[in-house]
């Protein structure tokens, strides 16, 4: 058998297949991006969803790269029980996931009530330090609290600040507390409103930056508007690439070695 070098080795830290998006072709779908990239990919698995655990649990065995991560999301703090407490534990014991995510906050969609929003994104904390794993942050115009909540818990394992759309001050105190910063599609975006972003990626150090697609949501562009999917992390990549003015490969590398830092 003869030994292919992959010319591309990009990896998507956050991304969403179990959703009923990718239910038909995911196979293919993560075929194809392992015939690319020698990179990984981090799948978030949901516990109130009825097959997500099931779904994920086959997509881990597809190919040796795949990774997940599970936790309860803010916009369903409200419906937080015991029973799904139970559930992301018992998920957690498998070695194939690797972080408690994505919790936190959000006050944009507010799909939650505030005070329960919080309570729940402490038990994701008690729950990662417990298991000795790293957090992965939802957060929309929520930074402040968020901040204030892991200085409060005093975590001390990895953080990593998904789909980040804070300021440049936030983003200063996440990068001096040692956490990480991850970008998707977003970052790509032909708009006046996202060249901050583009200011955020220029200082974030190549050892604490991800790349992500968030798929099936926030495809880049050029694919703006379709379904997106972990193939399309490619476009963030080259786009935090060209605004670092370093290589594709120099950061497809560091992603890679960031994410074996956490697995
Ligand atoms: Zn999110
Ligand atoms: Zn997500």
């Amino acid at each position: 058998m003869s030994i292919i070098k992959k010319e591309r080795s990009e990896s998507d830290f956050h991304c969403h297949l179990d959703m009923k998006q990718f239910s038909e072709d995911v196979g293919s779908i993560i075929n194809d991006f392992f015939v690319e990239s020698s990179g990984y990919l981090i799948s978030v698995a949901d516990p109130y969803e009825e097959n997500s655990y099931d779904r994920t649990r086959k997509i881990l065995n597809l190919n040796e790269n795949i990774y997940a991560m599970t936790a309860a999301h803010p916009h369903n703090a409200d419906n937080y029980s015991n029973e799904i407490e139970k559930r992301i534990i018992e998920f957690l014991d498998n070695d194939k996931v690797i972080a408690v995510g994505e919790c936190g906050l959000d006050f944009f969609y507010n799909l939650s009530k505030k005070d329960k929003q919080v309570e729940v994104f402490r038990r994701q904390i008690a729950i990662a330090r417990e298991r000795n794993l790293s957090l992965t942050i939802h957060s929309r115009e929520a930074e402040e609290l968020v901040l204030k909540i892991l200085k409060e818990e005093k975590f001390c394992q990895p953080v990593v600040f998904h789909c980040y759309t804070g300021n440049m001050e936030y983003a200063k105190e996440i990068l001096q507390r040692g956490y990480y910063i991850s970008f998707s599609g977003i970052v790509t975006f032909n708009q006046k409103k996202t060249d901050y972003l583009r200011e955020i990626a220029k200082i974030v150090p190549l050892d604490r930056i991800f790349t992500e697609t968030d798929s099936p949501y926030l495809a880049p562009e050029p694919q703006r508007g379709k379904t997106n999917t972990p193939l399309f992390v490619k476009y963030v990549a080259e786009k935090i690439a060209e605004i670092k003015n370093i290589s594709l490969e120099t950061l497809n590398k560091a992603v890679k070695e960031n994410i074996e830092r956490l697995i």
